[in-house]
C-alpha cells in the first residue's frame, strides 16, 4: 500500500488543492490530507470547518483520509506510516520554497521523499491567500472552490 501525506493549511481548500489530491491518487493508493495546525497562526476558518469540507469533497472516495497535526510534518508522516510528502507546484517561486522545505525534511529524516505535482494551468493563479481577500472584499470566489467548501463560517 503506497500512501502519501498532503500537508497544508487549506484556509480554504481550493480547486487547486483538489486537483493535487486527485493527481496524487494516480500515483498512490491512499492520500492523507493533513491539516497543519499552528496555534500561533490565526486562520479564517476553524479546523473543524476545514476538516469537514475536505471530508465532504472525498466522501465517495475511501482512498482519501483527512487528519490534522501539530508540529513537524515529518512526524505526521511517521504517525500515518508514510514516507512520501505530496506537494503542489504553481510557479518557480513555489519550487524554490518547496525545495528548501523538502531538503530540510529529508535531512531531518532520510526516509522522507517529497513528491511534487505540477498545478494545471487554470489553477496556477489560485491561492488560499487570494481567495481570502476575495471573500473579505466581496469578490467572486466561488469558481475557485469545490462545491463542498461553504465559506459562510469565515472569521473575517
Ligand atoms: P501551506 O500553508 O503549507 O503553504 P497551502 O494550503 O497553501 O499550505 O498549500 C498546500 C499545498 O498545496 C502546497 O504544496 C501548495 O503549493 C499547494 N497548492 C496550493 N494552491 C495550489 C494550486 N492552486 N495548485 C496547485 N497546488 C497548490
Amino acid at each position: 500500500m503506497k500512501r502519501a501525506l498532503f500537508p497544508g493549511t487549506f484556509d480554504p481548500f481550493t480547486n487547486g488543492h483538489l486537483d493535487i489530491v486527485n493527481k496524487g491518487l494516480t500515483m498512490f493508493d491512499e492520500v492523507v490530507v493533513a491539516i497543519g495546525v499552528n496555534a500561533l497562526k490565526k486562520t479564517m476558518f476553524d479546523l473543524e470547518t476545514r476538516l469537514n469540507w475536505i471530508q465532504d469533497c472525498f466522501k465517495h472516495d475511501n482512498r482519501v483520509r483527512v487528519v490534522s497535526y501539530e508540529g513537524l510534518t515529518i512526524k505526521a508522516c511517521k504517525a500515518h506510516q508514510t514516507q512520501f510528502i505530496l506537494r503542489g507546484l504553481r510557479t518557480a517561486a513555489d519550487f524554490e520554497y518547496e525545495k528548501q522545505i523538502a531538503l530540510v525534511n529529508s535531512d531531518q529524516d532520510p526516509d522522507i521523499q517529497s513528491v511534487f505535482v505540477l498545478s494545471e494551468q487554470q489553477y496556477t493563479a489560485v491561492s488560499s491567500t487570494v481567495i481570502r481577500d476575495l471573500i473579505r472584499h466581496g469578490g467572486d470566489f466561488k469558481k475557485y472552490l469545490p462545491d463542498a467548501v461553504d465559506v459562510s463560517a469565515a472569521q473575517l
